[in-house]
């Protein structure tokens, strides 16, 4: 290919803060507030004008892997969790769990999403910089990470951490930094989504629909070539002001079947047209087909296609899928977590439920080998492809960006130290900060 050469530029660093997280989904959010609680300065960077990432940019909308599974699910999952749960539900943006399959999940508004990852990330005075996206780094002699070089509205500068934490959803960190990572099972990853919200539903037909009647209509309109409507296993969840439905019913491919990927430009601008024009087919297939949606409208789709998985770090322990299927234990855990197997696969949707146990996922799978100075957290964590299909959900991000987060002040302290769970938790308790496994 043709090559085009940049001189290379000195640029000012803005600044040098204890800490500088990537990325401010649940993870980041999680992760700067744990550094900040634990008394270190937080600079948080974020492409977005706003928090919550997949959760929010993508439209996810509920919040998973709060709940055990099995016929009376119960909360198993707290700390950083559920303070944001708490927070979401006293400003009206979080509802009561709903069933889904054998477990719940708590379905929440997005505008108040971000509310709310405002006002905690200022009250605990991070720093925050929007509209600013990590393009580089330059390392220091003992590997970890030198200057960060950053690209803000007003162009170029860098930054100087004492830790960085990677909680860019695509590793961008660990990549840059020249790390391994892994990229799906053989670089078959799950495929994206677009979700979008319904306006001008009848609520009260709707709560009377059994939802395997529209996976039935979704199967015989597709088959009888009405509508293109490639998933036939759909999600709508009432949102919590009870007047709109979100609606998780796509699945994004190439024609050839192949799923675009979500760190390629060209991939994610077939990703984000074609999850539009899908998404208008399910819209237009429900208000045509299914009672109490004749008065429907699309009110919008998220403002980006929602992407499931990208790299994976390999760490210094990777969450595998025995370990989930099993429900492995680990003392010190970062998070347990009972959600399941979801995963949205280019030709079907595989759920497959831990009834009656739950995992652990351990603080040394968000350590990347050989970079100190250097922890990730939320979905690039070291994990195998279905365990992953587990693990990223959003109360499993909070649990492990909180850890990662807090155990920047052992970093901070000792910055070779080979960290490991039970001392990030005892930390954490010493520190009065709540882990995903404690409740009282
Ligand atoms: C379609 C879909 C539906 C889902 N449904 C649910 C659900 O109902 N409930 C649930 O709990 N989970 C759900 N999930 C999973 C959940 O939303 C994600 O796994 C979770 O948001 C991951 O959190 P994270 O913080 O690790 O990463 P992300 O949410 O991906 O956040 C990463 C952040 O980093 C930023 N970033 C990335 N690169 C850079 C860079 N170079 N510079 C600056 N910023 C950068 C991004 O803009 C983003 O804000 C769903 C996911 C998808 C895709």
């Amino acid at each position: 290919m043709e090559q085009a050469h940049f001189p290379a530029i000195d640029l000012p660093v803005i600044a040098s803060p204890d800490v500088c997280v990537v990325g401010a989904g649940p993870a980041g959010v999680a992760a700067a507030l744990g550094a900040a609680r634990v008394g270190l300065s937080v600079l948080l960077i974020e492409r977005y004008g706003f928090c919550g990432g997949a959760t929010v940019a993508g439209l996810s909308g509920s919040i998973c892997g709060l709940y055990s599974s099995g016929s009376q699910p119960e909360q198993i999952v707290f700390g950083f969790a559920e303070e944001f749960r708490a927070a979401l539900a006293a400003r009206g943006g979080a509802g009561e769990a709903i069933p889904f399959g054998r477990t719940k999940l708590v379905p929440h508004d997005s505008l108040i999403w971000k509310e709310t990852a405002d006002d905690l990330l200022q009250a605990a005075r991070v720093r925050m910089l929007y509209h600013t996206l990590l393009l580089d780094v330059t390392r220091a002699d003992d590997g970890g990470v030198d200057a960060m070089l950053l690209r803000g509205m007003e162009g170029l500068f860098a930054v100087r951490p004492r830790v960085v934490v990677d909680a860019s959803g695509d590793a961008e960190v660990v990549h840059r930094c020249g790390g391994d990572t892994t990229f799906g099972r053989q670089g078959v990853v799950q495929a994206a989504t677009m979700v979008f919200r319904l306006g001008g539903v009848d609520m009260d037909q709707f709560f009377q629909l059994d939802p395997r009647r529209i996976d039935a209509m979704i199967t015989e309109a597709h088959e009888r070539g009405d509508y293109d409507l490639p998933r036939h296993h759909v999600y709508l969840f009432p949102m919590p002001s009870g007047r709109e439905l979100l609606c998780n019913m796509t699945r994004i491919t190439f024609p050839d079947g192949s799923v675009p990927s979500g760190i390629r430009s060209a991939d994610m601008t077939h990703a984000e047209i074609a999850g539009r024009r899908q998404a208008r087919a399910y819209a237009e297939f429900l208000k045509a087909r299914v009672p109490g949606f004749s008065r429907a409208y699309m009110v919008d789709t998220g403002a980006q296609v929602g992407i499931r998985q990208t790299r994976s770090i390999v760490g210094k322990q990777q969450l595998t899928n025995d370990d989930v299927l099993r429900g492995r234990k680990r003392p010190g855990a970062v998070t347990h977590s009972a959600w399941p197997i979801e995963a949205h696969g280019a030709g079907e949707l595989r759920i497959q439920y831990l009834d009656d146990d739950y995992y652990d996922i351990p603080f040394e799978a968000l350590t990347p080998r050989a970079i100190p100075r250097l922890l990730v957290a939320g979905r690039c964590l070291s994990a195998e492809h279905e365990a992953l299909a587990s693990a990223r959900v959003t109360a499993q991000c909070f649990g492990m960006g909180y850890a990662a987060g807090a155990a920047c002040g052992l970093l901070c302290r000792e910055p070779t130290a080979a960290l490991n769970g039970p001392d990030v938790a005892a930390w954490m308790r010493q520190h009065r900060l709540r882990t995903s496994t404690e409740h009282d």
